[in-house]
């Protein structure tokens, strides 16, 4: 059971004050979980911000640089409204200091509202970012308005954080004040003269810093507090690795001889031949299933590489041998689509495929239960529903886990707690080092797609500004008479009012307007059976082109697509592009993606998109994007560490992992059960950095 002493942290993020049913979908973008019910208080307290507002800069107004955030203390001289009727027309307010006259600009205001907080003559303090237009300076929407005598309650140091389209600064810093309050003092985990001999600030603490920096200094990486969390993150990781793999060592893996009975058949049907990297991938993981000894593989192979037919291929290896195999999908567009997909492929071998999800309910729902029980089902593809304790598997062989990112050491705990222990393949698109691998997995093997398959050609990208979207629609409507399919994403599902980025809605209306019926729409707020349908009428054909969100980000495949469009492509990160862009280029006909991009671009955005255009090399991406993020400029980026931890970065702390591996096996040896009181303590850990799989462990003994 989880310790009460944590529960403030584990409450729903919409228990937080000021997150509603809009804002929590956004917060749930932002912490990359499918919706606001998945989201907690510690994902937010773990939040970091990447960068630091400084007030401090008092230049004046006359000498305030363009675009600069600055503090200004003037008075205020006069209001000016808009005319009435006509609320396009910004409401303006002029104060002075010393040096020159400000103008703050207002759209959509209230008037009583600022004549109350502005009165003239008053003394004020404003903060905001200067504009200096035909020689006067203006500031839209200052962040900070307060009267000269409460000048002490605005920041003079405010942290940024890291957003998605749509939320505003102010509403996720609130958010994050009040997560951040909720951690209570923590239980010390690490041994005494360690924390003395590294100089880290006790847990709470550390997160309190994090959150409140007075100078950049306290962003860095090798900042103590940052330290810490990073030694936490690592020492929690180290611990339920070690407590997986002495639980592992007692349970044998289910040895799987392949026939070829069903893969024969499947594999002369297939429509091309398989690449040599794939051949070779999938010979790895037979000679891997074939002994008693667990599977444990990572298969990394860029988007498009054909990770799908070697998962396949596995899964009717285990299927052979009398076994039964799972596939588990991050969400539940993808797991429908690898039920088609899969399905269809297996038809030559007579095997069927059933689906499961979160989605899967009632009596459906009990005999496809009841399918896999008596083992009358021998491939089931999936969500974590995969997963639940009401799943029984008559003789789990071999478990596909696609697209891992969003998973890890968990399932596999979840899986053995539940005393069976299939094979583990891990499918990926990302790079990761094997370092990462190591800290992350444990020990784990590699198998590689390093070719695409044959006959594709490259994907042509270009990079445009905005106001050329009209000629982007008249290049569809040609395309799509020649009978061709396109994607068009857009950041953001509907209008707020704190943007002005094009909605997927209305971006879908307005190319209604030009191809009628042929368009198609699918976002994150349609039901699931909404969602299957816009995807199944475009790849059927029946839409041409599909106006989306990121919902279509990972894994869609529909390999007669060959157009894609990014709109706002500068909110987008780089990997996040390269996963839409690989959409297109999955079939033999020639592919193009164009990123439309709201102007004017910064260099190091110029730069960012540049990448795309040069290179379809997911790792040089991976790698460039790292080399560019250092500015901080990037939009929804989150400050973590490296992929896969909260806080921690295998490349600054790999000192500390080193310390974390170690500790951690002293710990266990000391004290297997975790009882004493650090023991005690590093339970808490484990729960706070949701390791806790692990403990059961410890019961089960
Ligand atoms: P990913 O590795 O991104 O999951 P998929 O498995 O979805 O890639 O495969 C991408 C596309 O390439 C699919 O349409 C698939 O049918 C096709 N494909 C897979 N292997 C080959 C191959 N050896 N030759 C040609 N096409 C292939
Ligand atoms: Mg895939």
């Amino acid at each position: 059971m989880r310790p009460a002493l944590l529960d403030p942290l584990f409450a729903s993020l919409a228990s937080l004050p000021g997150i509603g049913p809009k804002t929590g979908e956004l917060f749930a973008k932002l912490l990359g979980h499918e919706s606001i019910d998945d989201c907690r208080v510690i994902d937010l307290v773990f939040h970091l911000p990447h960068s630091l507002i400084d007030r401090r800069n008092q230049p004046g107004i006359m000498h305030a640089p363009q675009g600069a955030i600055v503090t200004v203390s003037g008075r205020v001289d006069r209001h000016q409204p808009p005319p009435p009727g006509k609320s396009s027309v910004p409401y303006r307010v002029f104060l002075h200091d010393d040096t020159g006259e400000l103008a703050l600009t207002f759209f959509r205001a209230k008037g009583d509202w600022l004549t109350k907080s502005l009165p003239v003559d008053e003394q004020v303090i404003v903060s905001g970012k200067v504009d200096w237009f035909n020689g006067r300076a203006s500031m839209v929407h200052p962040d900070f308005m307060v009267k000269a005598s409460e000048a002490a309650t605005m920041p003079l140091v405010e942290p940024v954080y890291g957003l998605t389209a749509g939320l505003s600064p102010r509403t996720l810093r609130k958010a994050v004040e009040a997560a951040v309050e909720r951690v209570p003092p923590l239980p010390e985990w690490i041994d005494g003269p360690l924390v003395a001999r590294q100089g880290f600030p006790a847990a709470s603490n550390a997160f309190s810093a994090l959150h409140h920096p007075c100078d950049t200094l306290d962003l860095d990486l090798q900042a103590p507090a940052r330290r810490r969390l990073a030694y936490d993150e690592f020492l929690a990781g180290q611990i339920s690795l070690a407590l997986v793999r002495q639980t592992l060592r007692r349970v044998a893996g289910r040895p799987v001889t392949a026939t070829g009975a069903l893969s024969e058949p499947v594999l002369a049907a297939l429509p091309f031949a398989l690449t040599g990297s794939q051949q070779t991938a999938i010979a790895e993981v037979k000679a891997d299933m074939a002994t008693d000894q667990r599977m444990l593989r990572l298969l990394q192979g860029d988007v498009g590489s054909g990770k799908t037919a070697v998962a396949l291929m596995a899964m009717l290896a285990a299927v052979e041998s009398g076994g039964q195999a799972v596939l588990m999908a991050p969400t539940e567009i993808l797991a429908r689509q690898h039920h088609a997909t899969l399905s269809k492929m297996a038809e030559p071998a007579g095997v069927t495929l059933d689906v499961l999800t979160g989605r899967t309910k009632g009596r459906e729902r009990d005999q496809i239960l009841e399918r896999i029980e008596s083992g009358e089902t021998n491939i089931v593809v999936g969500t974590h529903a995969l997963f639940q304790d009401n799943v029984v598997y008559r003789d789990l062989a071999l478990a596909v886990v696609d697209e891992q990112h969003r998973f890890g050491v968990h399932q596999r705990l979840r899986l053995t707690a539940k005393g069976i222990s299939p094979h583990m393949l891990v499918m990926t698109a990302t790079p990761i080092p094997r370092t990462l691998v190591l800290a992350a997995f444990g020990d784990m093997d590699v198998s590689k797609l390093t070719e695409k398959p044959a006959g594709r050609k490259p994907i042509q990208t270009v990079i445009m500004p905005q106001e050329r979207t009209g000629e982007i629609v008249e290049r569809l409507r040609t395309a799509i008479s020649e009978g061709k399919k396109g994607y068009w994403i857009c950041p953001l599902v509907e209008e707020t009012e704190e943007s002005d980025l094009m909605s997927v809605e209305e971006r879908h209306a307005t190319l209604a307007g030009v191809f009628g019926n042929a368009v198609g729409l699918v976002h994150g707020r349609m039901s699931g059976p909404q969602k299957d349908e816009a995807m199944l009428a475009f790849k059927s054909g029946e839409t041409r082109l599909l106006v989306a969100t990121t919902v279509v980000e990972v894994g869609v495949d529909v390999p007669d697509a060959t157009i894609m469009v990014i709109e706002h492509a500068e909110r987008f990160g780089l990997a996040q592009l390269h996963q839409l862009r690989g959409r297109v280029g999955r079939g033999d006909g020639a592919s193009s993606c164009i990123l439309l991009y709201k102007g004017p671009l910064s260099e190091n955005g110029r730069a960012r998109l540049g990448i795309l255009r040069e290179t379809e090399d997911g790792f040089r991406i991976a790698e460039e994007d790292l080399k560019l993020r250092g500015e901080g400029e990037l939009l929804g980026t989150r400050q973590s560490g490296t992929p896969g931890f909260l806080v921690a970065s295998i490349e600054a702390h790999g000192d500390l992992l080193e310390i974390a591996r170690k500790e951690a096996a002293y710990t266990l040896e000391k004290d297997p059960q975790l009882e004493s009181e650090r023991g005690q303590a590093i339970r808490t850990l484990l729960y706070l950095y949701r390791r806790d799989e692990a403990i059961r462990f410890l019961r089960a003994g």
